[in-house]
């Protein structure tokens, strides 16, 4: 059969600090390529609709796979599902994803009949067995595990059995100059390991993995990174080198190897303190920027996100990474509830600090705690304010204020390391990928007023809504963290996935698999 594989088009945050291929998205595509079928791809974050609707005329796929890992992407997934049908009405039409296993049925129920049906879990385990049933007994879907349909579910997504087996399809896609992040351009993505034990409250990556933890065996990571040709190199994984050992036997196979590139990762402060040793190394091999999940700048925050790290452990952790002489780069969350002095503090922190400080909005999603816990008091429906820019609880101070005092704040970022003080820093760097052809990192210098501004952000709240999303049942004050699962739990080396909110959960002896 014939699959168009499609990644939806660029969010607010894509269109200024990076842009990253869909990594997942390929893995889906090879595997539908190893089971004999014929495959593209499209990744409009890169391509334009047009692009889009060229390819489903000419080609005429049998079989069209949206990917939705954002919330934001819904309407306008549903959009091309809706007209997709209409040119091709015996195609059939699935979603996959994150936030699209979080929100399955309501998102079938806004495609009225033309998405057939939304495959949750990881893709790359269940699309064989959803295409052979497509192209022989359309009926059989509902026995794939992972599928829901209008009519019903199929049994509970299954884990892939091993990372190692499948390799993205990095040759599907037809613009890869166009993948950047910050100061690396080109940049590619790579996953070493998959999933996360800690259990933060407004994060799904524990809920939708399982609080899994699964690792890529150190050849097979050398083997895939050997086949990158970018000379930048994003590492998807949630928390990067948890596993000292795993981040040395990648680190090592690349020193042999000679493999020379600059690598960005993200990880926890926690992770950094006790393995020190790994990133240390990872200097030596290339590693340029570093992510640090900060979120707060108080101990109340952390406690209330459930980080499960002190506020004296992110500052040690965030010297220490001063120290390697990387790029750090910090995220804060910023409540609804802040008001000027509160902005006021954290403006002035961001300033004193020579790190990158990215600032988002407290958001309730779909697959995290706080979605059950706190949604009942959202002020907005609009799936497309649900990027973590915009502001969907209540702001203690009026709207508009608020995002004025949001964007003045990130506007430090926009001083500190865009425009001319970034390019004067980076001229050189600059200059050879002009030279290369490369123009998204010089490009995106100056995108900060056209996106970050107040007045377009509160105008968005007054867009006419299409589509809805659905609240959870009921509010809770404690969620049965069960109920929140795509992938089951499986516990790890016999212990039972620990229930509570309070206790530590000590991830340095865990195995590589859950
Ligand atoms: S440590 Fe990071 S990835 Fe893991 S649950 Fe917390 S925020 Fe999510």
């Amino acid at each position: 059969m014939k699959l168009l594989a499609v990644h939806p088009g660029p969010l607010m945050y894509t269109k200024i600090y990076m842009r990253l291929e869909p990594l997942g998205l390929e893995l889906v595509a090879q595997a539908a390529r190893q089971a004999g079928h014929e495959v593209h791809l499209i990744d409009l974050q890169a391509e334009t609709h047009t692009d889009y609707f060229t390819i489903v005329h000419r080609w005429k796929p049998d079989v069209v796979a949206f990917s939705c890992n954002y919330l934001a992407n819904v309407p306008e997934i549903v959009d091309l599902a809706k007209l997709t049908k209409e040119t091709l009405p015996r195609s059939f039409i699935l979603v996959g994803g994150h936030s699209a296993s979080f929100v399955a049925q309501e998102f079938l129920e806004h495609g009225e009949g033309t998405i057939d049906c939304v495959l949750k879990g990881e893709g790359d385990a269940a699309i064989p067995q959803l295409l052979l049933a497509v192209a022989h007994d359309r009926r059989a879907v509902t026995k794939v595990p992972g599928v829901t349909t209008l009519d019903g579910e199929g049994p509970p997504p299954r884990f892939v059995e091993s990372l190692d087996e499948l390799r993205p399809a990095r040759d599907l896609l037809r613009h890869r100059h166009k993948y950047y992040l910050g100061v690396l351009d080109p940049c590619a993505s790579i996953e070493f390991t998959r999933g996360c034990p800690w259990d933060c409250s407004f994060c799904s990556a524990w809920t939708f993995y399982g609080r899994s933890y699964r690792a890529v065996s150190p050849d097979k990571a050398v083997e895939d990174l050997e086949r990158i040709k970018e000379p930048g190199v994003f590492i998807v994984d949630d928390v990067a080198f948890i596993q000292a050992k795993h981040g040395f036997e990648i680190g090592e196979a690349i020193a042999r190897k000679g493999i020379k590139k600059q690598y960005y990762l993200e990880t926890r402060g926690d992770v950094l303190l006790r393995n020190k040793d790994v990133f240390q190394f990872w200097k030596t091999l290339g590693l340029a920027y570093m992510f640090l999940g900060i979120e707060a700048i108080d101990e109340a925050g952390l406690k209330r996100y459930r980080k499960r790290i002190s506020l004296g452990k992110n500052f040690e952790a965030l010297e220490y990474a001063r120290s390697l002489g990387i790029m750090v780069a910090i995220n804060l969350i910023a409540d609804p509830d802040w008001d000027r002095e509160r902005f006021e503090v954290v403006r002035q922190w961001c300033l004193e600090i020579p790190e990158i400080v990215t600032i988002s909005v407290n958001t309730p999603y779909p697959g995290t705690e706080t979605w059950h816990t706190e949604s009942r008091k959202v002020q907005t429906r609009d799936y497309r304010l649900y990027d973590i820019q915009h502001a969907v609880l209540p702001t203690r101070l009026p709207l508009f204020e608020f995002y004025q005092e949001l964007v003045k704040t990130q506007q430090v970022l926009n001083t500190k390391h865009l425009g001319w003080a970034a390019l004067r820093d980076t001229v050189q760097i600059a200059a050879g990928h002009l030279l290369r052809g490369q123009t998204n990192f010089v490009k995106m210098l100056w995108k900060f007023n056209s996106v970050y501004n107040p007045k377009l952000q509160y105008a968005d709240h007054q867009q006419p809504v299409k589509y809805e999303m659905r609240l959870p049942p009921a509010p809770q004050e404690k969620v049965n963290s069960k109920l929140l699962y795509i992938l089951p739990p499986r516990g790890r080396h016999g212990r039972a996935i620990d229930d509570s909110t309070e206790q530590f959960v000590d991830t340095t002896r865990m195995g590589t698999s859950a």
